[in-house]
């Protein structure tokens, strides 16, 4: 274990990051922008939108572009820059070799036409998800939107003309634990909710849970996961969105829901790995969703930890939340391959998800992986492993990373979150 702060949920990788904007005129004259390891791009005038320069120090800072992911879940590899153009190539998982994650910021071109080229993409994980696939940009890390992204099959070049001075790029929105840390506190002053450590990461970083509605026997437990793969943001704005609507008060659906069931919420099983940027695994190198069948105290704590809090607790339903490379529209896993899948299995999986479809235009019944051979379900999967351990109703919900003709994004999976609660109601009665 690493000295990281118990209790803390702050980003500890990250060194405070510093541009030559912090520097004094005559301090940046004197050490230049190498200084702290930094590298910038001299560039020719903006074009665009600009601010006056009040001197001649501000005007040659104005020449730089600066790009970092010196940011919680930031991953990328800065080998190049000419002008507004950067040279990028995709970092590995902190303790494994796969790639496809990225998310940095860019400083310094505002109105300018930036050309971000990540020269290495052909050798992700999945290169051919890239086809037809458009960047995400933001800000503030608030607001979300599409910039112009080409594949050629091996370079990705992401074009944009940013209106303000600093702008982040990611795979998927991302969502920084600092923003989860802000959820907590909210939910933690609701009378509704429990906010309860049930374990640390490899790091030490606290695993937290949500506990939603009055514990008592006989009531369906439902449970939702989000993140056992870091780079999976999509997970963490679903979860948003459905603890959210669970906190409002005068939400019929949301009532009923914590009248009649209690709601168990881990909203990011894997807290290193979406601190350290990575894209599937946690700070051990180990993918979670394959270790179900038999975590290991040292290497996955984290599922041993949800793991035990399920069997204390008991589990009538499982939705684990992931997102999905190459798909376009919202879907969901069954265990079909499971040794005691059955009939009334079938028939929960059926129900839930048509009721899904059916509230939510983003997401189809229609679409999954095709079923394991009956007895051949792999049990290290998550939903796989719960819905073998407690016969229930349990489902993998796979979200794109692709906007897909819904205009997929942030705001769309926690609309599914929101609506996928109605879902659950529906299904509640059958449950057991
Ligand atoms: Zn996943």
């Amino acid at each position: 274990m690493s000295s990281f702060p118990a209790g803390s949920l702050r980003c500890c990788r990250c060194p405070s990051c510093s541009s030559p904007f912090d520097l004094s005129a005559a301090e940046y004259r004197r050490n230049g922008p190498a200084r702290r390891g930094l590298r910038h791009v001299r560039d020719t005038p903006a074009r665009g939108p600009t601010i006056a320069p009040r001197s001649p120090a501000l005007r040659g800072m104005m020449h730089f572009m600066h790009v970092d992911a010196d940011l919680c879940g930031g991953s990328i590899v800065v080998t190049g820059h000419h002008g507004a153009e950067a040279e990028l190539s995709l970092r590995a998982d902190s303790a494994a070799g796969i790639r496809q994650w990225f998310h940095f910021r860019v400083r310094g071109a505002r109105g300018r036409h930036v050309e971000l080229t990540i020269h290495d993409a052909g050798e992700a994980m999945h290169p051919d998800a890239f086809h037809g696939y458009r960047a995400l940009a933001s800000y503030d890390l608030e607001r979300w939107f599409r910039v112009p992204t080409h594949f050629d099959g091996r370079r990705l070049v992401l074009q944009h003309r940013p209106e303000h001075d600093t702008v982040h790029y990611s795979y998927f929105a991302a969502y920084p634990l600092d923003r989860l840390a802000a959820l907590l506190s909210v939910v933690d002053r609701s009378p509704r909710a429990r906010v309860l450590p049930i374990g640390a990461s490899v790091e030490g970083r606290p695993i937290h849970i949500i506990v939603l509605g009055e514990e008592h026997p006989g009531k369906p437990r439902l449970w939702i996961t989000g993140r056992q793969h870091p780079g999976e943001t999509m997970g963490s704005w679903f979860v948003e969105g459905a603890l959210v609507r669970l906190l409002a008060e005068d939400d019929l659906v949301t009532d009923t829901l914590l009248h009649e069931a209690v709601v168990y919420v881990v909203p990011i099983v894997n807290p290193d790995g979406s601190t350290r940027g990575n894209f599937r695994t946690n700070a051990a190198g180990r993918d979670l969703n394959r270790e179900w069948q038999a975590p290991s105290d040292e290497l996955s704590p984290e599922v041993a930890s949800v793991r035990s809090a399920m069997e204390q607790a008991g589990v009538d339903l499982f939705l684990d939340v992931h997102g999905d490379e190459h798909a376009d529209v919202a879907f969901a896993i069954g265990c079909a391959g499971n040794p005691g899948y059955s009939e009334r299995l079938y028939e929960l999986e059926r129900r839930f998800t048509r009721s899904l479809a059916r509230r939510d235009g983003g997401f189809s019944s229609e679409l999954d992986y095709g079923a394991d051979d009956p007895g051949k379900g792999d049990l290290r999967i998550g939903n796989n492993w719960v819905g073998e351990r407690f016969d229930c109703l349990s489902m993998t919900i796979e979200m794109p990373f692709k906007e897909g003709p819904s205009g997929f994004g942030p705001d769309r999976a926690a609309e599914l979150g929101r609506s996928s609660l109605e879902a659950v109601l529906e299904s509640l009665g059958a449950l057991r």
